[in-house]
Order: C-alpha cells, then structure tokens, then sequence
C-alpha cells in the first residue's frame, strides 16, 4: 500500500439538527487500492460517512482530502467519484447502453469514446448481450450489475457502494460479493462499501471499519477484526462470541486474571491493560473453548440447556452456576465419547488463556 492515502478524513463531524452529532470526529484514511468496508448496526453513520465523500452532504466541522485537495466544497460531479446505491437508480426510460452513456455525456466525451467505454464497462460485468434492453426488462441482480457498470465506465478511482446487494436474495447477494472481489482484484480501484452485514464485509473487505453511535470502534483487516476486536461492541458485533463478567483480579503485563461471576478465575489477556478492581468482561469465540472430560487449568464449570448436532460439529449451549450463557461450538470428532451432551450434564468448560479476551470498561 502507498504511504499517501488517498481519502483523509481529518476530524470530520456531522450533525443534521445543529444539536447532536451522527459522526464524531471521524478521522480516517482510506489507501490507494483498497476494499474497504464500513460496517456498522442502521443508524451508526455510514451512510452520512459515505455521502460527504460523494458530496451530497458536506462535514458539520473537519476536512475531507480526495487526492491531498481538500473537497469539502466541491461538488459531487466533480469529483469523480463512481457510486452504487441500493435501489439501483438506473434511468427507467433509457437502454442500458443509454444508461452508461449518460456520465459520459456529462462529462463531454466524445460520442466515438464513448461507445468504447460503454462496451468496455458491459463487459466488466458480463453483460454484454443486454445493451439494448430496459431496466425493466431485468433481473435485480442484472439491473445491479448494469449500476455498478455505470458507476465504473468513467474510469473512476474510487467507487462508494452503498448496500448495493440489499435487495437481492441471499444466494444472488453471496454470488455478487464474490464477483465484487474479483472485479476490485482485477481493477485495482479503490472500493468503499456500506454494510450492516458483517458476513458480507468480512467476505470481501481488506479493511472493515467498524461503526457504532457515529464513532469508529475499530478498523483493521478481516482476519484481526475477527480474532483480536478491540473492545466488545465489536467482538459481539462481527462473529458469534461470548461474554462473560466479572471483575479483574490481578494483572501481568499483557495477561490477566478476571474472577468470574461464579467464583471462577480465569487467565486472559489484559486488551486494555486497566488496573485491577475493575469490572471486566472476557470475550471467547463459540469454536476456542474446549470442553473437558475432567476440570483442569482455567476452566469454569457449565450445566448444558440445550444441544444441537449440525453434522460436522455440535452447538452447546450452557449456563454458569450465576445464569451467565456461554455457547460453544464443537468438533463432534473432538468431544470424548463418554462425555454426556444430554441437557441439564455438567462440563468443564476450558477458556484457553490466548484466546481469552478481557476488557474493562
Ligand atoms: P447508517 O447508514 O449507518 O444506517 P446514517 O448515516 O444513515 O446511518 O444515519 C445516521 C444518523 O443520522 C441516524 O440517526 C439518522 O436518522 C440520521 N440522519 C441520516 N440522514 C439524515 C438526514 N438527511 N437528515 C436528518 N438526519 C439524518
Ligand atoms: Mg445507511
């Protein structure tokens, strides 16, 4: 990746009401090349995020940089900026030849250029055989394709898409997140996508940012979203997790030790290295924790409510001595064969400490 990016947003905020603010001091840099992902619940900004990039909004207070030129006043056409939202917005009247010609004629191309780039951008998204047809004349996942042609025909360096994929069925959305991979790894430009779906975003993205209440909770690759979340908005919030509370007893360097709501005291590691006394509260993946045919080392003991074989490996789901729920997921292969996974069994329920995440507020 290259050293300049090329967004920086500089402690960018926004408020529509004059009174509260939707994104606080946002600052963020999006590199040259990249899939990156703004994931969040409805509501957390991503939209508001996305639109001052566009420029259909402009920042309450901050910059927003396109190339080291500060755009908080340009307009959206000017920017060259390609978007995909949603409801596909393609001109109803128009072919779809007519439909990607139309940047292009804003933006004064020649009409010997122009058909060139027209047929280029269609076979981008294999959808050539359609140059004649009508909007309505389309599937949904044809039309969405078609828009996100007309997003990329002026040879954009950057392309917003906004739930682009929301309207299509769950195995369309799936086929189209692949094709979206592959087109970005083929072109190089740079994406920026808002979701509220994290399988979504982990599918695609390099980077996810992560949204909550207007403030990024974290940002960084899939890989370390899903294995070291920063705090336990984001761990709840991209992949099953666990979270269990108590207290933090006792620190060294990077490891702790936080004393369950049951008595139980577990090691894990200190995420926000705070001093002990603190409420806390450890977060494990369903798949780290092992059960155990007899208490060991840095176990906490779980009564099963409920069992459910999915073929390859089953979900327990268990409660603490103090009603705290953990669900784990286990390899069948795994499990010892005179382990009982009839409701109401006892299991010793191992948290193994580098998996363990404890944080305080
Ligand atoms: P997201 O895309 O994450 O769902 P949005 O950026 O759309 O979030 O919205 C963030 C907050 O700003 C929400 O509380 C929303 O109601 C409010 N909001 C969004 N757009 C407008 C607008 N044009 N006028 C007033 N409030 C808005
Ligand atoms: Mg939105």
């Amino acid at each position: 990746m290259s050293t300049r990016p090329l967004v920086r947003f500089e402690q960018v905020q926004k408020s529509y009401d004059g009174e509260t603010f939707v994104v606080k001091d946002l600052n963020l840099d999006i590199q040259q090349g990249e899939f990156l992902s703004l994931l969040g619940p409805s509501g957390s900004g991503k939209t508001t995020c996305l639109m001052m990039l566009a420029g259909f909004e402009y920042p309450t207070t901050g910059n927003i940089y396109l190339d080291q030129q500060n755009i908080n006043r340009v307009p959206p056409h000017q920017r060259n900026i390609g978007m995909v939202f949603q409801n596909y917005a393609l001109f109803p009247h128009m072919t779809v030849e007519k439909n990607l010609e139309y940047p292009l004629k804003v933006r004064r191309l020649p009409a010997s250029e122009r058909k060139a780039k027209v047929r280029k951008a269609l076979e981008m998204v294999q959808m050539e055989a359609f140059a004649k047809r009508y909007p309505a004349q389309m599937s949904g996942g044809q039309q969405q394709r078609i828009a996100l042609a007309r997003a990329l025909v002026f040879e954009p360096k950057l392309v917003l898409m906004d739930e682009p994929l929301g309207a299509l069925d769950k195995q369309l959305r799936e086929h189209m997140q692949l094709e979206l991979k592959a087109l970005h790894q083929s072109l190089g430009i740079t994406f920026v996508y808002v979701t509220h779906d994290q399988s979504e975003a982990l599918t695609m993205s390099d980077r996810v940012a992560v949204f909550n209440d207007g403030i990024i909770q974290q940002i960084s690759s899939v890989n370390t979203l899903y294995e070291a979340p920063q705090n336990p908005f984001v761990a709840n919030f991209v992949g099953d997790n666990n979270l269990l509370t108590g207290t933090l007893s006792h620190t060294d360097g990077d490891m702790c030790q936080i004393t369950l709501g049951d008595g139980s005291v577990i090691h894990g590691l200190n995420v926000n290295h705070t001093a002990t006394g603190h409420a806390a509260a450890l977060s494990i993946r369903p798949e780290r924790i092992q059960v155990m045919a007899a208490p060991t080392h840095n176990c906490i003991p779980a009564q099963i409510t409920n069992t459910v074989y999915l073929g390859d490996h089953v979900r327990l789901i268990c409660k603490t001595h103090d009603q705290q729920e953990i669900s784990i997921k286990q390899q069948v292969s795994q499990l010892s064969a005179d382990t009982s996974l009839a409701p109401g069994a006892w299991l010793s329920l191992q948290l193994p400490p580098a998996f363990a995440r404890v944080f305080t507020a």
